[in-house]
């Protein structure tokens, strides 16, 4: 880094940058101190032809307000012509050489009017100086060489007409004005420094910023690749791991010894936690790459605890506790909010509590907080009588992967995820996570959320947050035509034997132009449809289909069967025409029983 000039000269952008903030500052007050410059130098002229009555002095005014004048067009000059890099040093210079002009005028006057034998107009003309310089200070300094081509003309040839003199009171005045000019000096040298420093920082913390919001682009990049391939992840080992859900059921329904029911038992487990493992990423990954999408609908709070409790009730039982569910009666009725995220936390909680609970009561709680203009602030709660969490354990149990449990059946019953998906999931509700525990005596987990009262005018829902409302489930399988439509033959091959045990008569097609063209021919009761498949997607099919039906006033109903588990893919499916929607591995009761609700049989 080299100094020269005033300038600092370290990178082409820096001197660029410096020289345009130097010319700025420099230029910047010119109007101020040309008129204090006008109004200084007229008292000056006034005061020396009082005491001297000298004429030529209202020359020399007229030549000092011209000076002022001068530097005022030229900062208008300045200001009208676009300041670009090249020409900032040009500018710089003509203000260098103005300046200087200004402090030759100025020196010329006490050079001029000095007079040997009155030191009263003496330290008059010292004063004015003085007062003229120090002005200049903070106005030049921030470009040192035009505040020393300013101050030194009147400095030293005052000092040195003082010291030419000859009489005492003339050396104190040349030794005073010596000392003024050295303190003036170094101050604007100071000065100078600082103001060059601040544009360094400012320089570099600009750099800085532009850095990091690169860096945070790449961050954002890489973590939505990280997203997308998760969710890419997710569909194919899905696909697999339907056909090994999907065939242990079928095992199951065969003839098996003790033992081999037993192994086939354990694969089943074994399957399931892998499932709900890959659920539990997708989950997360969704949230850190904010690609939830948050439905508003109506929906009843204390609906919604119910079907948690009633989901529980086997488990809790066969585990020999008990689960309580109170509900505060005093907000009954429906509110606005995401019913499926509500439940989710619910549910992950509610597990939580019963695989850590081994005897005792859990307890399922709604209650009502408050209420204002935006809504009811629900406090919803779920406490257990389990094993409860060390107190220096807790900060740590929101975080992803963290498990605190030292015994090694719980650690293989989680992933150390579900409570960093329940804290993301109420932060994007808008609400409010947290724990109070005991150790041995159990532990109360809590979530807030405020939902708005349902009005329905005021719903504001995203065109594909359609909500599917099946029918009851009602119709029977039995003798019911149904199409299977999955471009992998093990996926057709399980559907066909669980269907066809329940009584279905059952035809495949292995992509969507097959299953249209079939869905045509034949009057289907009802269609599984898998979304992902070659030729035609899924989706594609069921709009060929929906077209097709305008004409004969048909509504065969399909059901998607998709291993895209991802956010918005329900959505993707009803704005397509499907009816339902059930994700791969699927559970072949939970098919079963929405063919039964779709079917009108
Ligand atoms: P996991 O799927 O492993 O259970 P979570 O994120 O749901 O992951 O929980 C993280 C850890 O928090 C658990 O491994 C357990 O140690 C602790 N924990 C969660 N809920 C409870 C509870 N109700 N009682 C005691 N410990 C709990």
């Amino acid at each position: 880094m080299v100094q020269n000039r005033g300038f600092i000269e370290d990178s082409t952008t820096k001197i660029d940058f410096m020289t345009r903030k130097q010319a700025e500052l420099v230029y910047g007050g010119t109007y101020l101190s040309q008129m204090a410059s006008i109004i200084i130098g007229t008292l000056f002229a006034s005061v020396i032809f009082f005491w001297t009555s000298r004429n030529d002095v209202w020359i020399w005014l007229v030549i000092q307000i011209s000076m002022s004048v001068g530097r005022i067009i030229l900062f208008r000059f300045y200001r009208s012509h676009a300041c670009n890099d090249t020409t900032t040093y040009n500018w710089l210079n003509f203000h260098f050489f103005a300046v200087m002009l200004s402090g030759i005028v100025w020196a010329s006057g006490s050079i001029i009017y000095f007079k040997q034998d009155d030191p009263v107009v003496c330290f008059f003309i010292a004063m004015i100086i003085a007062g003229v310089v120090s002005g200049a200070l903070p106005n030049l300094a921030p470009h040192f060489p035009s505040f020393c081509v300013f101050a030194a003309p009147m400095l030293l040839v005052f000092a040195v007409r003082n010291l030419v003199a000859g009489k005492v009171e003339f050396y104190v005045l040349a030794a005073l004005t010596i000392l003024f000019a050295g303190v003036l000096i170094s101050s604007a040298r100071f000065f100078n420094r600082i103001l060059l420093d601040t544009f360094r920082l400012n320089i570099e913390k600009d750099s800085l910023v532009e850095n990091l919001k690169l860096e945070r682009t790449a961050a954002e990049t890489a973590n939505n690749a990280k997203s997308d391939f998760l969710a890419a992840m997710s569909h194919e080992i899905r696909t697999p791991l339907n056909g090994v859900l999907g065939m242990i059921g079928v095992l199951e329904g065969t003839p098996l010894s003790d033992q081999q029911r037993g192994y086939v038992k354990t694969i089943h487990l074994s399957a399931n936690a892998l499932l709900s493992l890959i659920s539990n990423i997708l989950d997360f990954s969704s949230i850190e790459a904010k690609k939830v999408v948050v439905t508003r609908l109506p929906f009843d709070p204390s609906a919604v605890c119910r079907e948690v409790a009633e989901l529980f009730d086997f488990t809790v039982k066969s585990k020999g506790l008990s689960l309580l569910l109170h509900i505060d009666s005093k907000f009954a009725g429906n509110f606005i909010g995401d019913a499926n995220r509500i439940r989710q936390i619910l549910i992950n909680l509610v597990g939580n509590a019963v695989k850590f609970t081994e005897k005792g009561t859990i307890e399922l709680k709604l209650q009502v907080q408050d209420e204002n203009e935006d809504g009811v602030l629900f406090h919803f709660s779920v406490c257990d009588t389990g094993v409860g969490i060390p107190a220096d354990k807790m900060p740590l149990l929101f975080n992803k992967f963290s498990q605190i449990s030292e015994s090694l059946k719980h650690r293989a019953q989680g992933s150390g995820l579900g409570l960093a998906i329940c804290k993301g999931l109420v932060t994007i509700l808008g609400g409010e996570i947290g724990v109070d525990s005991n150790i041995s005596k159990g532990s109360c987990f809590w979530f807030k959320i405020r939902l708005a009262g349902s009005n329905q005018s005021e719903i504001t829902s995203p065109a594909t947050c359609v909500e599917m409302v099946p029918p009851v489930e009602s119709g029977i399988l039995d003798g019911l035509h149904v199409l299977v439509a999955d471009d992998v033959e093990l996926n057709r091959m399980i559907m066909v034997i669980n269907l066809e045990k329940e009584g279905c008569r059952v035809d495949v097609a292995e992509n969507g132009v097959e299953a249209a063209e079939m869905a045509m021919k034949s009057n289907y009761d009802i269609i599984l449809m898998d979304c992902i498949m070659p030729q035609m997607d899924g989706y594609e099919a069921t709009v060929k289909i929906r077209e097709l039906e305008l004409a004969s006033n048909r509504h065969v109903p399909i059901i998607a069967l998709t291993a895209n588990a991802i956010v918005g893919e329900r959505e993707k499916c009803i704005v397509a025409g499907m009816d339902d929607f059930l994700t791969k591995p699927f559970n072949i009761e939970e098919v079963l029983a929405a063919i039964r609700r779709w079917s009108k049989r």
